[in-house]
């Protein structure tokens, strides 16, 4: 058990992916997904997840980073913690939104959102000569997390 996160591309909104079977029938639900309306049947769905499997060289995605495992988890929840002042640095996005659970899976941050993130991982990358080895990946993967919504306007998956 582990948090990844993930950030779809943008080929198939932008007409560069394989054409869709169905393309009259192909939506994008709020985290971006591809996926179809009116009442798909069985063969209608596999045909639907074959292309989504190869419709671009990305297979959909353009980042899938692991995170952390629970243990990485609690321990990165508790040097923020630490990390932070009053008055500042404050860190509520990572805190309530990334590092509350080590296995959160299905939730979904906004572009939005994804900027708000990115000032507090970039304060934490300033002092990066506090971090430990795997520390330092974790906020560069979410570094890159960010930059890969905010450049595509899609959210943050974990
Ligand atoms: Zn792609």
């Amino acid at each position: 058990m582990s948090l990844d996160g993930f950030v779809r591309c943008t080929c198939i909104r932008d007409g560069k992916a394989k054409p869709h079977p169905f393309p009259d029938r192909l939506i994008f639900d709020e985290s971006g997904e591809p996926t179809l309306t009116g009442d798909p049947s069985e063969e209608e769905w596999e045909a639907h997840d074959q292309w989504l499997g190869e419709s671009c060289e990305h297979e959909g995605f353009l980042l899938s980073l692991f995170l952390g495992n629970i243990t990485r988890v609690q321990n990165l929840r508790s040097f923020l913690r630490h990390l932070q002042g009053s008055p500042g640095p404050r860190f509520p996005i990572l805190l309530e939104k990334v590092l509350y659970d080590g296995t959160h899976t299905g939730d979904l941050l906004s572009s939005k959102v994804a900027a708000k993130l990115l000032k507090e991982v970039e304060t934490v990358l300033h002092s990066s000569d506090i971090l430990a080895d795997s520390e330092k990946e974790f906020f560069n993967n979410m570094k890159q997390l960010c930059d890969a919504s905010i450049a595509t306007g899609n959210p943050i998956m974990f």
